[in-house]
């Protein structure tokens, strides 16, 4: 259906816009969605340029580290001793330096516990409907009582061995220098310390030990487990926001050289590389080393079935393994007698690092899936995060399973989750090889273990994603202690891209739903704050800081600028602070500057605001150009009177009633409008048309002669903006001869009004059907307005069973009452069916 459309001369008003200061450009509710981030950003300056990169006089922080730590197994615990240089490459003057004492989290007074209230992932207090304590919960309390936490700081002295002055607040450290340390200079200090090891599955941790009751042994695994400098910056001088818990670190970048002491048959997996294989390996193992350098599969150094025996000795010597590494800006280690070895070579394009050699650490309790993916998946992350930024920068990348599950990420080493169930044979059958077994316990064999598509999936997004953060944040230094998005939101958008290249349809969300999916579900919630929001308030963590920007960054490569320009801007961004130090203001104007596309209502949209995406198409009104030719108008306006408006109903029973009109009987009272209908051309109206004519300038009477002839059909088209979150418009649109057309109407549609516009378009083919959003690329919330003509959704119903046992038991009270109303008729009146209180 269509309607004829007149064309209109506007009058010579043109709206102009107004002043630059652009949220209240109106006196109405007018929402500028495209206004600019301006003063939201930090001023540009030397150090950080307009565009997003490094100023010409960007610096930062240097902090080298000697490290001599040994771990006790009999008491879970380890001491240390510590050289620290550092550089002050700042131009300030600093009279004290901070250092972050992450372990001292766990200290009963700490911040962190004090602070800890009941509500769970960010959620409040309200949504517990009742008081609840979990076995989780129970279990911490007990790990916190049974040991004391915290750093034992021995000593802080200055490089003559000179007491030096320190102040402890909470979990941050201020040494008090003797010497104001000026712009330029270094100053070597060193400390003493000791801690007990937490334990992880109690108290979770990011590093501690994991204990397998069943064989009396440990993994253990150190993070965050020496006392490290607090990063000082242009942008917010020191950073010593306390650590609560999710705002894990942000650090300086320095050489370290750390020598580890730990029982003689333990295998050491760290941050560097192995300075003294010679001394803490066997010529086989060196051997197959040699091999594995070789090998684009994993080869073994240490072997389940060496692993499994080595876990039965027990050894009371110690062996140090000593290691080097280069530019890091952290190091953690894990050390067991557990441990599986595998190894592989990775090879990229890259002078300075041609050859990374990929390696994972496992118990045999992680087997089979360990062997079978983890290397794998180590490369692989290699390979697709390279593209998208820049050459792996160190020799090693090592996963080591660490715990059932989760993960976190160090330079060149990642503590990954996920094992295997053990696999339960029936237990009739068990109990058969039990007795057949009796006699040879000597070999035992290794565990069989299944595994589900959710354990599969978890352990291969986990190591993509724990090796991937050391691009991000690990050599893209971002601050996370202020902003958890910039490296985990970054990190999950190129682990998303990574499983897509692993294999078709990984199976990466719950309910084998979509991050899209996922995202908007949480864009709809409640309970929710911008992502620029400081990690340690995030409401929900994993959907703001992980899932939110890594959408975001999705649709921003597919929808918004494609993947060309994103791909150049995106590796531009890498480029420019790669061993660097970037903001969330350097990334926003990066990926402007490289893109060439103003991108401030994207960020302000899905950084700034808590608005979801709910695109609607609301009406669609198609029309023909009305040539104003009273010889072709009135026609069509004859047809149109008999196709919209039915004759009345009154006349029609009429005529069924055989009701003659007096008209018919009296013919001689018919005259000239009995014949000439009111849509007969008349001479005026054909002079009318001839004046109109005359009227129009030349280039108007073309426009309109031409109109008549192209006889096309004008469509308005009226979208809604629901959600508040502009976005672009995909559009699918079905035309008459059953073709379809794909259209993109760029987000600056909704610059003059955010919350609905009308699209004029002017075609030669009816339209029959428009979907907004048909390949679901805008994590649309509700897509039941996406359709013109609105179309019936279609899903399938559940029957269910109304429960009889309810039934049941009402029928059972009454028979109750009834019963006792027979046999006792002076009681039967005291029995009240609810309690009135008034008996
Ligand atoms: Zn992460």
């Amino acid at each position: 259906m269509h309607f004829r459309i007149s064309l209109i001369l506007l009058a010579g008003t043109l709206v102009s816009t107004a002043s630059a200061d652009a949220i209240r450009q109106t006196k109405n509710e007018h929402y500028d969605a495209f206004r600019q981030l301006g003063t939201d950003l930090p001023t540009a300056n030397v150090y950080r340029t307009a565009s997003g990169a490094p100023g010409k006089q960007y610096w930062q922080q240097r902090a080298d580290h000697q490290i001599k730590v040994s771990l006790d197994e009999d008491l879970q615990r380890i001491s240390a001793s510590q050289t620290v240089r550092y550089s002050n490459h700042s131009p300030d003057t600093l009279r004290y330096i901070w250092i972050q004492l992450d372990q001292n989290r766990f200290r009963p007074d700490s911040t962190a516990r004090l602070t800890e209230s009941v509500g769970k992932d960010g959620g409040t207090r309200e949504e517990e409907s009742r008081d609840t304590l979990s076995y989780l919960r129970l279990i911490r309390q007990q790990g916190f009582s049974d040991r004391e936490h915290g750093f034992e700081i021995e000593s802080v002295t200055d490089s003559t061995g000179s007491a030096l002055p320190h102040q402890i607040v909470d979990t941050m450290m201020r040494i008090d220098l003797p010497e104001p340390l000026k712009s330029g200079q270094q100053v070597t200090f060193s400390m003493a310390w000791a801690f007990n090891i937490v334990d992880q599955e109690k108290i979770w941790a990011r590093g501690g030990f994991d204990y397998f009751p069943e064989t009396d042994t440990y993994i253990y695994f150190l993070a965050q487990w020496f006392p490290r400098l607090a990063a000082y910056t242009d942008y917010a001088g020191w950073q010593h926001h306390q650590f609560l818990g999710s705002g894990e670190f942000t650090l300086e970048f320095g050489d370290y050289e750390v020598e580890i002491s730990v029982p003689e048959d333990h295998i050491v997996s760290a941050t560097g590389v192995l300075q003294n294989p010679n001394q803490v390996l066997s010529s086989e193992q060196r051997r197959r080393l040699t091999a594995a350098r070789n090998s684009d599969k994993p080869v073994f150094i240490v072997t389940p079935e060496e692993a499994l025996s080595n876990e039965g000795e027990r050894s009371t010597g110690t062996r140090t393994w000593k290691f080097k590494a280069e530019n890091v800006r952290d190091f953690a280690w894990a050390s067991s007698r557990k441990f599986v070895w595998d190894a592989m070579i990775h090879r990229q394009d890259d002078r300075q690092q041609p050859e990374v050699l990929a390696m994972s650490f496992y118990p045999n309790e992680a087997e089979p899936i360990w062997s079978k993916y983890s290397t794998h998946a180590v490369v692989h992350t290699m390979e697709v995060y390279s593209r998208f930024s820049f050459p792996y920068p160190y020799p090693v990348a090592q996963s080591v399973n660490s715990w059932k599950s989760g993960g976190m990420e160090y330079p060149m080493i990642t503590f990954n989750g996920v094992r295997p169930e053990p696999f339960e044979a029936d237990a009739d059958a068990d109990a058969e090889d039990d007795v057949e077994s009796d006699n040879d316990e000597a070999q035992p064999d290794p565990p069989t273990n299944t595994w589900s598509r959710g354990a599969k999936a978890g352990l291969i997004g986990v190591i993509i994603h724990e090796i991937g953060h050391i691009y991000f944040p690990m050599t893209v230094n971002s601050d996370e202690r202020q902003w958890t998005w910039m490296d985990e939101g970054i990190n999950s958008f190129l682990q998303y891209l990574a499983e897509l290249e692993w294999e078709e349809d990984f199976h990466s969300y719950r309910d084998n739903r979509s991050l899209l999916e996922n995202v908007s579900e949480y864009m709809i919630s409640e309970n929710q704050v911008p992502v620029m929001t400081q990690s340690d308030s995030l409401l929900q963590f994993w959907p703001n800081a992980y899932a939110k920007p890594a959408a975001s960054l999705v649709i921003l490569r597919e929808t918004i600028l494609g993947r060309e320009l994103f791909d150049f801007a995106f590796r531009e961004y890498a480029r420019r602070w790669k061993f660097r130090r970037p903001t969330p203001s350097d990334l926003f104007r990066t990926m402007e500057d490289a893109s060439g596309v103003d991108l401030d209502w994207f960020w302000r949209g899905w950084y700034y605001s808590t608005d979801h995406v709910d695109l609607a198409i609301t009406g669609l009104r198609e029309y023909k150009v009305s040539t104003a030719n009273p010889e072709v108008e009135f026609e069509l306006d004859r047809a149109e009177r008999i196709r919209e408006i039915p004759e009345t109903l009154g006349q029609i029973r009429n005529r069924e009633e055989g009701r003659t009109t007096r008209v018919e009987r009296f013919p001689e009272l018919r005259d000239f409008y009995n014949e000439k209908d009111p849509y007969t051309v008349t001479n005026t109206d054909r002079n009318k048309y001839t004046d109109l004519l005359d009227k129009l300038e030349d280039w108007e009477r073309e426009a309109l002669l031409r109109a008549a002839e192209d006889d096309d059909f004008v469509y308005f088209i009226d979208f809604e903006n629901v959600g508040g979150l502009v976005m672009p418009l995909p559009l699918n649109i079905t035309n008459a001869d059953g073709s379809e057309e794909f259209l993109m109407l760029p987000a600056e549609i909704w610059r003059f009004n955010h919350r609905a516009v009308t699209k004029l378009m002017i075609r030669q083919q009816p339209i029959v059907a428009i979907e907004v959003d048909p390949r679901r690329e805008t994590a649309d919330v509700d897509y039941s307005n996406n359709h013109f003509p609105g179309r019936i959704e279609k899903s399938r119903i559940e029957l269910y069973k109304e429960d009889p046992e309810k039934r049941d038991m009402m029928a059972d009270m009454l028979a109750t009452l009834r019963k006792t109303q027979d046999s006792d008729d002076d009681s039967a009146r005291a029995v009240p069916l609810e309690p009135t209180g008034s008996n």
